[in-house]
């Protein structure tokens, strides 16, 4: 069997290394480098500035543990250096992981030519591939608003703000949704005064309510000025950098930055496939899929952001194990509806499963137990008591949804994400022995919060 893979971010390329591990002939075409957005531009540079922000936030409470006359510079440019390190040696370890498991890697811009044929494209030469099979992995791209000024010159996505050459004073950050609120985390760390215009009436729309509320006071009082309910509705130039205008509850306002990220989300990346020759059912919110990641054309797959469903590299990844499964009439046990997602900002916050307002919404009747960082004996330790734990739990007793926020929230939902996976009950929850102190004990306070 022969499977071409076109885009080889964690989408493509774990699905690579799967099928070549299972004995699979695997092109993995890319018309960039191996990594995707997830590795060069996404998860990973932006996780090594969460780092960067995380020490320097220590450094200033250094005093409350007992040290003294610190006296620390900052060289942005050093963390530039290290994030590009980082990226640079992931990215290797991929390139080699594909090297070493034969899989053909053909780089350039795949397009469909028909439903069999893909031509792929570099320079000025093409050159045609057919498979048994095709998955396509082509992920997304920034989305921009439709206001004037949108398109000026220097205006940021969160491509191009990983290589600012030094930290804006002020950061405008347009859009709270979790790609919003890390960076505005993150350079808030860094020294820029940031201000977040957010559409819709909480941050993280996503979220659970309530974890969404309160990290936005977290966020708030770290000095992080955020405005929901706000409509961007123009940026301009002016002399020192840009007036971001917007609508707020009927009044016209508006506020000075330096520098303006445009955070309001991602699109699809269906732009060059030319689908329609290969007659692959596509709209708006990306290409259409069945529950086994496959199109309207039954040999070919679409996974990852490039889906629309859920855009996270580990969702890419294992609907990638499904979409290959049923490639191969294999049984699958992935329940891609319990998706762990987490936020990395300062405190971070990770939720899993139904939120409580969903539970509602679908009249269903459940209770929710909670417990407080603040109670956390590690935590306590730590100094870092900002946070809760919110689990939500049905009637049966059954555990749907787990929401957090406080320090290692993206560490500590995994045991909820496992529980959760495998129908847990509050019961079976209680069962599990945590390590004291941790703060994973921050689940079992939530379970013995009845
Ligand atoms: P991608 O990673 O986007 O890879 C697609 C690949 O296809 C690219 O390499 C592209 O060059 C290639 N390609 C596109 N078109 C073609 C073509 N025609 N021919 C050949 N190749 C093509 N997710 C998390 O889970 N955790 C995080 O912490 C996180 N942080 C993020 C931070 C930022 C700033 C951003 C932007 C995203 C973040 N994400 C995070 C989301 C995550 O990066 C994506 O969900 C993930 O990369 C999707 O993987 P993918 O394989 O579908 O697509």
């Amino acid at each position: 069997m022969k499977i071409l893979i076109i885009g080889a971010g964690p989408g493509g390329y774990e699905t690579a290394l799967l099928a070549a591990g299972r004995g699979i002939e695997v092109i993995l075409v890319e018309a960039s480098q191996v990594g995707g957005t997830c590795l060069n531009e996404g998860c990973i540079p932006t996780k090594s500035f969460c780092r960067n922000a995380q020490i320097l936030d220590q450094l200033k409470d250094a005093g409350a543990f007992g040290i003294t006359d610190l006296n620390y510079g900052f060289d942005f440019n050093a963390v530039l250096q290290r994030k590009n390190a980082v990226v640079d040696q992931l990215r290797s370890g991929v390139e080699g992981l594909l090297a070493h498991k034969n899989i053909t890697l053909v780089q350039g811009k795949a397009s469909f030519k028909d439903a069999h044929t893909v031509l792929v494209t570099r320079e000025s030469s093409s050159v045609e591939y057919t498979a048994d099979y095709i998955i396509i992995a082509t992920g997304s791209v920034s989305a921009v608003l439709p206001v004037p000024g949108a398109d000026l010159p220097g205006i940021l996505t969160s491509r191009e703000i990983l290589d600012l050459q030094e930290v804006p004073g002020r950061l405008c950050v347009i859009g709270g949704g979790v790609i919003g609120l890390e960076f505005a985390s993150v350079f808030r760390s860094f020294g820029s005064d940031v201000t977040v215009l957010e559409y819709c009436k909480e941050v993280l729309p996503h979220f659970d309510a309530d974890l969404a509320k309160r990290l936005r006071s977290s966020l708030g009082k770290r000095g992080i000025e955020i405005s929901t309910q706000s409509q961007v509705t123009a940026i301009a130039k002016n002399e020192e950098g840009y007036t971001i205008s917007y609508m707020r509850k009927g009044k016209e306002e508006s506020i000075d930055a330096d520098k303006v990220l445009m955070a309001v989300g991602r699109k699809p990346n269906v732009f060059s496939l030319n689908l329609d020759d290969a007659g692959i059912g596509y709209g708006p919110r990306g290409i259409a899929v069945n529950e086994n990641m496959q199109t309207n054309v039954p040999h070919i797959y679409a996974v990852g952001d490039i889906n629309g469903r859920m855009m996270l590299a580990h969702a890419a990844v294992f609907q990638g194990i499904v979409a290959l499964d049923h490639i191969m009439g294999m049984q699958n046990h992935v329940d891609l509806s319990v998706m762990p997602a987490a936020v990395f900002t300062s405190p971070e916050a990770a939720g899993v499963g139904m939120t409580e307002d969903e539970c509602k919404e679908k009249g269903m009747k459940v209770r929710c137990l909670k417990s407080f960082f603040r109670a956390n004996g590690k935590a306590v330790t730590m100094g870092e008591t900002e946070g809760f734990c919110k689990l939500v739990v049905a009637e049966d007793g059954r555990v749907l949804g787990c929401h957090m926020f406080g320090p290692h929230s993206s560490d500590i939902i995994q045991e909820a994400c496992a529980m959760i996976s495998r129908h847990a009950t509050v019961d079976e929850f209680a069962s599990v022995i945590h390590v004291h102190p941790s703060l994973s004990e921050v689940l079992q306070s939530a379970i013995h919060s009845i």
